[in-house]
């Protein structure tokens, strides 16, 4: 991509995985409300479940979650207690005993759960949500602290997805972002997870990072590649220690710049091309046969907070310190302070502190958001057909993409858009054209690169 394109479009805008967006959540949205939205679900929908787990063994200096470093697992403990309160709240305040298609293990890292206090969890859930039995059960991985044992206990309770952290394999890298993993370390994970049946893995890495230049990102492609995990995500680094503290530890002058950022993308993606992954949206990439592959084609690609996802579901439940739900009505926040989250769970209360409720605008401009984001094209008339409106209510924001289509960026043809492969990693620019919320200043957020 040429160097003028990047500089222009480097600003700072959403990853939207949620449409308003995380900023614009407020406090007008609380526990009572969330109470209201989930008496107000469809007893039928189906549901997504996701349960946070904001613990790690230790903090890796570059880490963006909502998670804090514990040597000793009394505090684990506590939490799960709050943890499965919090379940129990939930359940209460639905219509009925409903029905799970999804359910997500995040974090923080949620094997520093014993492997037994993982099937209680997973016990607790499915004592109270029906988990349908095609459902996807996934769990986020940290090697470093997974065990045998815990890996049983995922095959136990019928985990069918695994997501595992690598970032980078090169020593200095490592260094560099507090996390020392060898490659063996993960291929032994790698192997329990096969040995147990659960074949269908993911692997995070990330560009962007200290010391990382294009020659090591390749390198590290090419060793992740060998392990042949379904899906690969490529996630550029966020460096934002005014949001993020640990970040300080981060060596400034070693990140790479703009234009290096942006060669390691393109770089990372085509060598995860040349070794058979498709590419999925913006940051994912998986082997043919995945069904995040077959969804994109379908045009059944979906986006929430985990990022690319087949899952439909169209209620998304979030347990847990800073866990997020998106209910038809809204989306809501999780307290994110542990303390808090469990003082308001043992008073009773859904730990509810923030969210926003969604208009029918804000509608219509997340399915345009999304489609974009997932298909890199969209119909303004279908989508604004299907949400009661009309395409050419979008004149201002087609006027204000001219430039971008300028840049062959994106390609209009009438009320169709879509964006060039040259454009597809400054998908998000096109995106916060739609975007009625952003103010430029007002919330800073990563890279569009
Ligand atoms: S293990 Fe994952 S969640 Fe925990 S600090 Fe490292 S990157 Fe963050």
């Amino acid at each position: 991509m040429r160097t003028d394109l990047i500089e222009r479009y480097d600003l700072r805008v959403p990853r939207y995985t949620s449409y308003p967006t995380a900023p614009h959540f407020g406090p007008a949205i609380d526990g009572q409300r969330y109470r209201a939205w989930l008496g107000a679900l469809d007893p039928v929908t189906p549901l997504s479940l996701y349960a946070h787990i904001p613990y790690c063994a230790q903090m890796c200096f570059f880490c963006g979650c909502h998670t804090k470093a514990t040597k000793k697992y009394a505090p684990v403990t506590d939490y799960l207690g709050a943890l499965a309160d919090e379940i129990g709240l939930v359940a209460e305040a639905l219509p009925a005993r409903m029905k799970a298609t999804h359910l997500h293990f995040g974090g923080g890292s949620p094997t520093v759960l014993t492997p037994r206090d993982f099937v209680r969890l997973t016990d607790r859930i499915g004592a109270m949500f029906d988990i349908a039995p095609n459902a996807e059960i996934a769990v986020e991985l940290d090697p470093r602290t997974t065990s045998r044992d815990f890996v049983a206990a995922m095959a136990g309770v019928g985990v069918t997805r695994a997501s595992i952290g690598v970032q980078d394999f090169n020593p200095q890298v490592q260094k560099a972002i507090g996390r020392i993993q060898s490659p063996q370390l993960t291929a032994r994970v790698i192997g329990w997870l096969l040995g147990y049946g659960i074949g269908a893995i993911n692997m995070d890495l990330v560009y962007g990072l200290p010391y990382q230049t294009v020659e090591s990102v390749t390198a590290t492609v090419d060793m992740a590649a060998e392990f042949r995990p379904s899906r690969i995500s490529l996630f550029g680094y966020a460096h934002v220690p005014w949001m993020k503290p640990h970040q300080r530890l981060i060596p400034e002058a070693a990140l790479p710049g703009l234009a290096e950022r942006w060669l390691q993308y393109e770089a990372a993606g085509e060598r995860l091309k040349s070794h058979g992954y498709v590419a999925v949206g913006l940051d994912h990439f998986a082997l043919p046969g995945d069904e995040i592959v077959t969804a994109q084609a379908r045009g059944a690609l979906h986006r929430n907070f985990q990022g690319y996802t087949t899952d439909a579901a169209p209620a998304l439940i979030g347990f847990g310190a800073s866990g997020i739900g998106a209910l038809p009505k809204g989306y809501v926040a999780n307290e994110i302070d542990i303390g808090r989250y469990k003082q308001a769970v043992r008073g009773g209360e859904l730990p509810v502190t923030r969210g926003v409720a969604i208009s029918p605008d804000d509608r219509l401009r997340r399915e345009i958001i999304e489609r974009l984001m997932c298909d890199m094209s969209v119909n303004l008339d279908a989508v604004a057909a299907l949400n009661g409106a009309s395409g050419d209510a979008f004149e201002p924001e087609l006027s204000a993409l001219s430039p971008l289509e300028a840049d062959g960026i994106v390609r209009r043809e009438g009320h169709r858009l879509a964006v060039t492969e040259e454009g597809r990693p400054l998908v998000r620019a096109v995106c916060a054209v739609f975007d009625r919320y952003l103010d430029a200043g007002e919330a800073r957020h990563s890279k569009a690169v």
